[in-house]
């Protein structure tokens, strides 16, 4: 497997990749394979991956037990429709994924992409309060620096500025914003960082269908940790006042935080939950849309009679056998030791990040560690500096961040975060 320089030129000219222009992008390096936490580019230089391909790749990549599952997968049936039709690969997997959750969380939805898990999570809160003969409570409530994701009803939640997608805000329907938390997650508890989300609450639950949020690491809108007080006192409200509450763990699920799930670290459960991301392991688009008994119930005795959704590639088999392989993979780890391993390395490593003049802050929780800087890197420019040294980082904004696949060794976690700290020094004194 080769990729030709022409071939890099036309992927230049006539593909989109993430949040890419169409008018001079930087050409996107070539990857001809992966092994373990290692990318290997066209002109043979090995990558050490930082990103676990954007959370997914937890087990690494080529990953001998995923691949088995996706061969034999393969040779039985590949897809089938979802409609009148079931298969082995999603009864397991959601058999795995009512085990692995909350006790009241026993409904699973499987979508295609994170992006149509809180489509669904967002669908089911209004048609449940639908049901429920208050079709007035179809707005939602979330907190500022949010993400969850790119389609409309997501984009509606995500932050209005940090979220990316402040050119549609015209288009989109107006939801209710609460302040960011401000309180860190383990920084000393303060009652007051709920009271703008409370007041929002008492004003508003009548025409409110749900709360969503990213338990305890707000990702792509901010990368930031903050206090698990605060999400046990959004459920308390959430109760209270009856909203639904939407924990969209698209992120955090399987172990990323530290926890398995994020809700953890409160010791809470969602009405409704969001998975994906690691869920087949980076091999495959899948997610998963849970929710209770009470709230499946409810949108089915509804006038419709039914949940109104279902996607063509709705539980598709191959991505299903790949995520009972990875699933089962990490049950049958030591993973909390593991990630607690990864989060001691990445503390130390990026303790001296800390020192620097263009460094805000540096934080980490499990396996995620961030460097704030002081003012937002050209990407075009700093990428080049990660490849030199050998890894794969792909920072955003003031973020440098990394989220390593799980099983990254002590040795490549240090070369990964001495890479991190050589470049933005070597950045920062270029500016
Ligand atoms: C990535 C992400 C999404 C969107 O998932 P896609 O698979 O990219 O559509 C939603 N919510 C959170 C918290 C995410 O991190």
């Amino acid at each position: 497997m080769s990729i030709s320089s022409e071939q890099v030129r036309f992927d230049q000219q006539h593909i989109w990749h993430p949040y890419s222009s169409m008018i001079n992008p930087p050409a996107a390096y070539p990857v001809i394979s992966a092994q373990g936490v290692r990318l290997t580019l066209e002109d043979g230089t090995e990558l050490i991956d930082g990103m676990a391909s954007w959370w997914s790749v937890i087990h690494g990549y080529s990953n001998p037990a995923l691949n088995a599952a996706a061969h034999e997968q393969i040779d039985k049936v590949s897809h089938l429709m979802f409609g009148g039709l079931t298969h082995q690969p999603a009864i397991e997997l959601c058999q795995q994924l009512v085990e692995m959750t909350a006790e009241p969380l026993q409904k699973v939805f499987l979508a295609d992409s994170g992006s149509v898990a809180v489509e669904v999570a967002l669908k089911m809160a209004i048609q449940y309060w639908h049901a429920k003969g208050k079709p007035e409570k179809h707005k939602l409530l979330t907190i500022r620096n949010g993400y969850h994701g790119d389609t409309f009803g997501a984009m509606s939640v995500c932050d209005p500025i940090t979220g990316m997608h402040e050119i549609f805000s015209g288009a989109l329907p107006q939801q209710f914003f609460a302040p960011a938390p401000t309180i860190k997650f383990d920084q000393p508890w303060d009652e007051n960082d709920c009271s703008e989300l409370e007041q929002m609450i008492i004003e508003h639950h009548h025409e409110i269908a749900a709360l969503i949020l990213e338990p305890i690491v707000q990702g792509a809108g901010g990368m930031r940790f903050y206090h698990p007080q605060y999400l046990k006192k959004a459920r308390v409200l959430c109760d209270q006042y009856n909203l639904l509450l939407i924990a969209d763990e698209i992120a955090t699920g399987f172990g990323r935080s530290g926890k398995l799930f994020a809700c953890d670290h409160a010791d809470i459960t969602p009405d409704i939950l969001c998975l994906g991301k690691a869920i087949t392991g980076g091999y495959m688009t899948l997610a998963a849309t849970l929710t209770t008994t009470e709230v499946g119930e409810t949108i089915s005795a509804g006038g419709a009679g039914c949940f109104m959704h279902g996607p063509t590639f709705m539980g598709n088999p191959l991505a299903c056998a790949v995520a009972n392989a990875s699933l089962k993979l990490l049950r049958e780890s030591d993973w909390q030791s593991n990630i607690g391993r990864i989060e001691e390395q990445l503390k130390q490593g990026l303790a001296p990040c800390a020192e620097l003049d263009s460094v805000a802050e540096v934080r980490c929780l499990g396996a995620i560690g961030v460097v704030e800087l002081k003012e937002p890197v050209v990407t075009a420019e700093i990428q080049p500096l990660f490849v030199e040294q050998g890894i794969w980082i792909r920072p955003f904004g003031k973020l440098v961040y990394v989220m390593p696949p799980y099983v990254m060794s002590n040795d490549d976690l240090q070369i990964l975060t001495t890479g991190m700290l050589e470049v933005i020094r070597e950045y920062s004194a270029k500016q």
